[in-house]
């Protein structure tokens, strides 16, 4: 019979791997050291729900966070439920076991409260910035505290310690600078305080820090004094979580700043609370003005995405489509299935379908704005509106018939911009095609001979600014079953009223259209009698898929 063995791990060498391999910035320690505080107070929380004999009294509950330059290390203090000497062991002396992944499947947490934790590696990433971790450590309902101590390489020393209230204290010993390295920035409070407020903002405990400063005495303004005070560092409760109707403009104004999405001020917001099989709140914001950096390389499309309150990435490229890359906002799902790292995401399913409800979220309102509000929606278009058109362009299957009411075009009629709703609203009985004319301004199109036959029936003509126009409309072919007509197609579908012709002229014209063609040679491909021109001598036609204007911009593009 075969014997069966287990597996060894050299476990200091693992570790290492794992350290430097899982994450790919440093600080997030942090991150994971206030995400294990919170879960631990949770628990606090979970205990007393169903504990008669426990009192959860909010205030109690905090994590700290304190540095010591002098003795080069960092306290991350909480007031949560602590450890046992076996817990010590287990949760912290086996890599990849997770006490709160078995909390959460033994009380079966469904939702609410959301415990972080669930892989057991985020308290090793400590040894990315110290050498020595200690933690010291006081589980409810036990007489003894425990501390627990390693160096993160020759295992761990475990001893009982003296420490009077439940919860848990971890001492990092800050390694130190080395040549390439440098570390003494996790001692520098303003750097701490940074990183709270990036990754743990909306933990909802206090995390609290001792900052000092200088300012003018109270009994003397002259003069100034030293001092130092207990601060709460982060907001807590995330504006997203709150109630639509507690909020107002205002309060999305100051999150839109606080949160450097742009410098000017929020066109509108749209705030997202969904519930049901996929669940999380979102708040997007359609800036006023296009970033400065929109058409440069810098320029990085994204949303914020958090799990459960904690920032995971700060652009997710794969929540917005680039047609609509200007829109700036976070989500925050609980539903996520992040990787090891809770860098990244271990399957896309559901980030997949938050993106399309916000893609569909993002059209509606869009709609909605377009309805209620013109004149801020003309102001939406002037800024984005190429990008609506790219988005014509490029989108395949069912998103272009929702996009394309988005569009706006100006018209020969009252040289106003209007949809192809209201151009097709008001198209007499015996307009066959929806026409537009292409050219480089307003004013170039107006004297293009091509529109004067369309102007002369009354028909009304879309003019095609931009470069992105024609081609967008290219993939429409139809709109409500009028297909578009470039006023320069070699047939126009308007009935020509015939004109009598002797032999003489036909004979006539042919001679000097045959000399022209002879001259032009390869420029044209006919020279034709036209029925469509009154002021103008000649105008220039198509044939066939590609106008005159597209033509003009394939050849100026690069190969
Ligand atoms: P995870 O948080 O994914 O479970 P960690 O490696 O971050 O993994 O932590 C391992 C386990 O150690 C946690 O599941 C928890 O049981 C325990 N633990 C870590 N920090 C604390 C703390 N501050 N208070 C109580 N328990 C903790
Ligand atoms: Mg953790």
């Amino acid at each position: 019979m075969a014997t069966k063995m287990e597996f060894k791990a050299e476990s200091k060498r693992l570790l290492e791997m794992m350290i430097n391999s899982i994450y790919t910035h440093r600080e997030i320690f942090l991150r994971e050291l206030i995400s294990n505080a919170s879960d631990a107070i949770d628990k606090m929380y979970y205990k007393a729900l169903t504990d008669e004999s426990l009192n959860f009294d909010q205030d109690s509950y905090y994590i700290k966070v304190t540095p010591d330059k002098e003795n080069r290390t960092l306290k991350i203090t909480d007031t949560g439920i602590g450890m046992t000497k076996e817990e010590l062991e287990n949760n912290l002396g086996i890599i990849a076991k997770s006490g709160s992944l078995a909390f959460k499947k033994e009380t079966e947490l469904k939702d609410g409260h959301d415990i972080i934790g669930q892989f057991g590696v985020g308290f090793y990433s400590a040894f990315m910035v110290a050498e020595t971790v200690t933690v010291i450590s006081k589980a409810l309902e036990s007489d003894t505290a425990y501390k627990w101590e390693s160096e993160g390489t020759e295992g761990y020393t475990i001893e009982p310690w003296e420490k009077a209230e439940t919860g848990t204290e971890i001492i990092l010993k800050i390694k130190e600078n080395t040549e390439d390295e440098q570390f003494d920035d996790y001692l520098e409070e303003y750097r701490l305080k940074n990183i709270i407020k990036k990754y743990s903002d909306f933990i909802r405990y206090p995390i609290k820090m001792d900052v000092s400063g200088q300012r003018p005495k109270e009994d003397n303004e002259e003069e100034l004094e030293e001092y130092t005070e207990e601060q709460t560092v982060n907001s807590m409760v995330p504006i997203w979580r709150k109630n639509k109707s507690e909020l107002t403009t205002e309060d999305y104004e100051k999150f839109y700043s606080e949160k450097h999405y742009g410098f000017d001020k929020p066109l509108k917001h749209i705030h997202l609370s969904v519930d049901g099989t996929l669940r999380y709140n979102a708040i997007l914001f359609i800036p006023e003005n296009m970033p400065y950096d929109y058409y440069t390389k810098e320029f990085e499309k994204g949303l914020e995405l958090y799990s459960s309150g904690v920032l995971i990435m700060n652009k997710c490229s794969d929540l917005l489509p680039d047609y609509f890359s200007f829109v700036k906002g976070m989500v925050d799902s609980e539903d996520l299935s992040l990787n090891i790292s809770r860098e990244m995401l271990q399957q896309d399913r559901q980030l997949k379908m938050i993106a399309k409800n916000i893609k569909n979220k993002i059209k509606s309102e869009l709609q909605k704005l377009l309805k209620d509000d013109r004149e801020k929606y003309e102001k939406f278009f002037e800024s984005f509106g190429r990008q609506v058109k790219y988005g014509v362009y490029s989108d395949f299957g069912s998103n272009k018939e929702d996009l394309q009411d988005l569009l706006l075009f100006h018209s020969s009629k009252e040289k106003q911009l209007v949809t192809l709703e209201e151009y097709i609203s008001r198209m007499p009985e015996d307009q066959k095609y929806i026409y537009y004319a292409s050219g480089d301004s307003i004013d170039r199109i107006d004297k293009l001979p091509q529109t004067e036959m369309v102007s002369d029936k009354g028909y009304e003509i879309l003019y095609f600014t931009e470069d992105i126009d024609e081609f967008a409309i290219r993939m429409l072919v139809t709109y409500k079953e009028k297909e578009f007509k470039s006023v320069s197609s070699g047939d126009l579908g308007i009935e020509e009223e015939k004109r009598d012709e002797s032999e003489e002229d036909v004979k006539e014209s042919k001679e000097i259209f045959d000399h022209m063609k002879q001259v032009l040679s390869e420029k044209v491909k006919d020279v034709r009698v036209s029925k469509r021109l009154k002021n103008h001598p000649v105008c220039l036609a198509s044939e066939g898929e590609v106008t005159i204007e597209m033509e003009k911009i394939l050849q100026a593009m690069p190969d």
